[in-house]
């Protein structure tokens, strides 16, 4: 994610009880690669977040370190913002739904290219019809593997 890009906030501040409780949508641009085809990717993911700001209490030795706290009448948004922007974020972003991806042969991408094949077969398929077509010839012996006359 860009750093401070254009996030767009559109956030409630309500006052309760225990402190300050936000919520509304984050949107935010993201650019990555598509998991298939590599091609880069520019998108906007959009979030809903809600999280629970409390009045700090200095004095409580129990107070969570790593809580949100409302410190001097402010807030701050960044933490939080940033982390459920993260969380949103595609694992396997793909520039669009039915990306054929690309060639596991050759890379070659199938999108330009969509009949696209290769006459020769993976290099383990051939071993195996070496095989299959060395067995068809014997198919005449006894079967109990090769035999050399002497
Ligand atoms: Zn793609
Ligand atoms: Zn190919």
């Amino acid at each position: 994610m860009p750093e401070e890009a254009d996030v767009e906030l559109e956030l409630r501040l309500e006052s309760v009880m225990e402190g300050a409780l936000v919520s509304g949508t984050v949107q935010a641009p993201f650019t990555g690669e598509c998991a298939r085809c590599l091609d880069p990717i520019e998108d906007d993911v959009l979030v809903d977040l809600q999280e629970l700001y409390s009045y700090s209490d200095k004095d409580d030795p129990e107070a969570e370190e790593d809580g949100l706290f409302v410190v001097d009448e402010l807030i701050d948004l960044e933490q939080p913002v940033r982390d459920a922007v993260v969380l949103a974020l595609p694992l396997a972003p793909v520039c669009r739904e039915d990306c054929p991806g690309l060639c596991s042969v050759c890379g070659a991408r199938l999108e330009d290219d969509p009949s696209h094949q290769h006459e020769a077969t993976d290099p383990r398929w051939a071993a195996l019809a070496e095989l299959l077509a060395d067995d068809s010839n014997e198919s005449g012996s006894s079967g109990a593997g090769p035999t050399e006359e002497i």
